[in-house]
């Protein structure tokens, strides 16, 4: 159910507590703690028209239903399978197995998680609008103001920017004007259930290809119910690599038995960015009346590329700060630095653990990057403990 816009007037009279722009994880977990938990009035806005798609593996943790335990009675209708362990492939393709006997974590499709979110928030109460592109905001004494591409405005006393990777709400409320960013590329393919049965069983493994063919990155392969979840992912300045050696990855998977010959991969594929660990070096994630959460702040893991679980924290987190703030009528930058200390609280401690792996493999130049991959990897198949720590942090086990 979405909200109209009264095409007569361009600015809402309506003054809600919470304009949060973005309804990706990270925008309708705070939307929805605001409107379930603090019976706060909220406006959600995103540029989409929903179910849409965002281009991502897919990969939850199991942390997901362990924090957001309202989900858990849901899991079914969320999830597309669960998945056991994994493998994991260092430079010189050798091979590192991690296995559970319960769920390691579950694949999704974003097309459906996000929207089934979204909806679970406006289900509270949460009036969605969609379809409508923020474009700029205005910060006053007394209101937050945001401005959609179509003349509208809309009042709010606080403004949590959730618009992802991109963000608007960060350049225009001066927070940040770039981040650095990690480049991927990625493709869902849908193949039937059987097949996929039959190359992979029912307990999905997923597999991870460090360094493959000399990135300094990995490619992965998430075969989930009845699509396959293959992409590559490496810095910033990898982008033109990482497009020539995609077709060359599923090349690879394809002799290896991982994909089925068969299938005939698009031409076309989407590249997308994703903002790793940067929130640890922003001066700040908020400012007067303006909260960043998700991909707009930068919590995604650079090990794993997990994004989802600390979009979707930073969001509780958020929705914590902003009820507090409604409560004393206090939206200044001296009370919203609470929040700044809440999601570090909460999530600061594994972005430097993953920052200290990525410290091991990314000082010198790319020679020596590989050779220290490969020296992690062969580490890690001699010690034991070693491979367990990695393991750990990258399914986000605390
Ligand atoms: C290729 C790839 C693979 C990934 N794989 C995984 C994975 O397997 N597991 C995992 O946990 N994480 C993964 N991630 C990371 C994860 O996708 C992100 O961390 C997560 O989506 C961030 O959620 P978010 O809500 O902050 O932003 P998003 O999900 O990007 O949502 C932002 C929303 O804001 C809206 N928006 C943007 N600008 C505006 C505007 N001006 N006005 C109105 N609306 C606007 C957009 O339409 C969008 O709906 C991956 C990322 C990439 C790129």
């Amino acid at each position: 159910m979405g909200f109209k816009l009264d095409r007569q007037r361009s600015d809402l009279t309506l003054k809600v507590d919470v304009v949060i722009v973005g309804a990706g994880p990270a925008g309708s977990t705070a939307a929805y703690y605001l409107a379930n938990k603090f019976n706060r009035k909220v406006f959600l806005i995103d540029k989409a028209f929903f179910p849409r798609d965002k281009p991502c593996g897919g990969y939850l943790t199991s942390r997901v239903f362990t924090r957001f335990n309202y989900l858990r009675k849901v899991k079914n209708k969320i999830i597309e399978v669960p998945t056991y362990g994994s493998y994991f492939y260092g430079p010189d393709l050798s091979q590192l197995e991690w296995r559970m006997e319960n769920p390691v974590g579950y694949l999704v499709l974003r097309i459906k998680f996000d929207n089934f979110l979204k909806d679970l928030a406006v289900s509270r109460g949460v009036q969605f609008i969609e379809g409508q592109e923020v474009v700029d905001i205005s910060i006053r004494k007394n209101t937050a103001q945001i401005m959609l591409a179509n003349g509208h405005s809309i009042h709010g006393n606080l403004i949590i920017g959730a618009d992802g990777v991109r963000s608007i709400i960060a350049k225009k409320s001066g927070i940040y004007s770039k981040l650095d960013k990690g480049i991927c590329v990625v493709t869902e393919i849908k193949i039937n259930k059987e097949e996929i049965d039959e190359i992979f069983g029912e307990k999905r493994p997923t597999y991870y290809f460090y360094g493959f063919k000399d990135i300094i990155g990995y490619g992965w392969l998430f075969p989930k119910k009845n699509h396959l979840n293959i992409g590559i992912g490496g810095p910033s300045n990898a982008g033109r690599e990482i497009g020539r050696l995609f077709p060359i990855f599923i090349n690879y998977l394809k002799q290896e038995n991982l994909v089925p010959v068969s299938i005939k991969i698009k031409e076309k594929f989407s590249a997308a960015l994703i903002p790793t660990s940067t929130a640890l070096y922003l001066n700040h994630s908020y400012s007067d009346r303006v909260l960043l959460v998700g991909d707009a702040l930068g919590v995604a893991s650079s090990v794993s590329g997990e994004g989802i679980y600390q979009s979707m924290a930073s969001g509780e987190d958020a929705a914590i700060i902003a009820n507090q703030a409604l409560d004393e009528q206090k939206f200044d930058t001296e009370f919203l630095r609470q929040y700044e200390k809440l999601w570090k609280k909460d999530l600061a401690n594994e972005l430097k653990m993953v920052g200290n792996i990525m410290q091991l493999g990314s000082s010198g130049d790319k020679r020596e990057i590989l050779r220290k991959i490969k020296y992690f990897f062969e580490r890690m198949r001699n010690e034991k403990e070693l491979f367990e720590y990695f393991a750990r942090i990258f399914f986000g086990f605390k």
